[in-house]
This record gives C-alpha cells, sequence and structure tokens, in this order.
C-alpha cells in the first residue's frame, strides 16, 4: 500500500518468546475473562507472577469481561516490560462474524492504549492465531496494515515489535510487510 513504506521502518519482526522482551510493553492475547488461559497468556502470567492476574481481576471486578476488540493494560510484575497490554482477539468462525474488523480493533485498541500511556516501544504477539485459529496469512497482513497505518499518525510509539513464536507464523508476517 502506498504510503506506508516510510513507516516499516518503525516494525520489526523476531522470533521468540514475548515474556522476554525488553520493550516497554508487551501485549497479550487474552481471553475475555481477563482471568488468564494457555497459549501465550499462560506463558505472560507464569512469567510475570501474580501481581498481574491481581490487576486483570481488579479490572474485571471494575468493568466486567473485556470484549473481543478492546483492550486494558496492567503492570508488568516480574516482567522486564513495565506494562502489559491485554486485548482480546476474535474466535475464527470462518470468516462471516466481522473477524477481521475485530481483529483490527485489537490491534487499535492496544495501539491507542500504548501512547496514551506514552509508551515508546510496544511488543505483539500474533493474536487470534493460535488457539482462536484465525488463519495467520489473513491476520499477518491485518496486523501488519493496521500497525502501519497507526504509526503514520501516531507521534508517540517509535518501535513495534512482532515475537512470532514459529517459523510458518514468522514467514507469514514477513510476506505481509513485502506486500504493504
Ligand atoms: P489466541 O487465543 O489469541 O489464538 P494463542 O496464545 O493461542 O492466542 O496464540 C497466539 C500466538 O501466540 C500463536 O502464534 C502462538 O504460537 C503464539 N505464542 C504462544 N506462546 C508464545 C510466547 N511465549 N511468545 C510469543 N508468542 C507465543
Amino acid at each position: 500500500m502506498s504510503g506506508l513504506k516510510d513507516v516499516l521502518a518503525k516494525i520489526e519482526l523476531v522470533m521468540g518468546d514475548i515474556t522476554e522482551e525488553e520493550t516497554e510493553a508487551i501485549v497479550n492475547a487474552a481471553n475475555s475473562s481477563l482471568l488468564g488461559g494457555g497459549g501465550v497468556d499462560g506463558a505472560i502470567h507464569r512469567a510475570g507472577g501474580p501481581q498481574i492476574l491481581k490487576e486483570c481481576r481488579e479490572i474485571r471486578n471494575a468493568q466486567g469481561e473485556c470484549p473481543p476488540g478492546y483492550a486494558v493494560i496492567t503492570s508488568g510484575g516480574n516482567l522486564k516490560a513495565k506494562y502489559v497490554i491485554h486485548t482480546v482477539g476474535p474466535i475464527w468462525q470462518g470468516g462471516i462474524a466481522g473477524e477481521d474488523r475485530t481483529l483490527k480493533n485489537a490491534y487499535l485498541n492496544s495501539l491507542r492504549l500504548a501512547a496514551e500511556h506514552d509508551i515508546k516501544t510496544l511488543a505483539f504477539p500474533s493474536i487470534s492465531t493460535g488457539a482462536y485459529r484465525f488463519p495467520v496469512d489473513r491476520a499477518a497482513s491485518i496486523a501488519i496494515e493496521t500497525v502501519a497505518k497507526f504509526l503514520k499518525e501516531d507521534r508517540t510509539i517509535g518501535k513495534v515489535r512482532f515475537v512470532l513464536f514459529d517459523e510458518e507464523t514468522y514467514g507469514q508476517y514477513e510476506r505481509a510487510m513485502l506486500s504493504l
């Protein structure tokens, strides 16, 4: 997409474990309960310790569940990251239930929350492409395009790193970067 190539320098792709990231904030692919789950969510709570879950419970008590497409923020507990942004991606239902838009909103609301907290460096996992079964090629295009468009307008966030857990996922995000 024309006009977005200049922001590509602010987007990095790495293969690895997001719990080890040293960005100011990492994003968690949470579920609506905010009370922890498997995959990257389980890994973040295990590595970050009980403080993150305590804050998630407080948010849940104050405002209820976090619907798909929305995001909330807690401290990073024992992680190197100062903050964790918990967002809820869509569960794939074949593509006819607004999944693309919900995934886009999950990225956008995470980015907005980061900018509001003056966060300059942020790491995302591949939201929804694990247990939620969103096709990774389609998710990668949405993720890269949404982040690139946001960074084109935003003046706060200087670096967004996608931390991808396997080669197949990394390859799809690389392809999405190249076809921007
Ligand atoms: P969702 O329920 O949103 O699909 P999952 O956690 O099941 O979330 O999977 C999302 C992606 O995160 C998958 O690509 C999965 O392989 C990856 N993942 C799992 N653990 C980690 C981790 N520690 N760091 C980065 N990515 C991870």
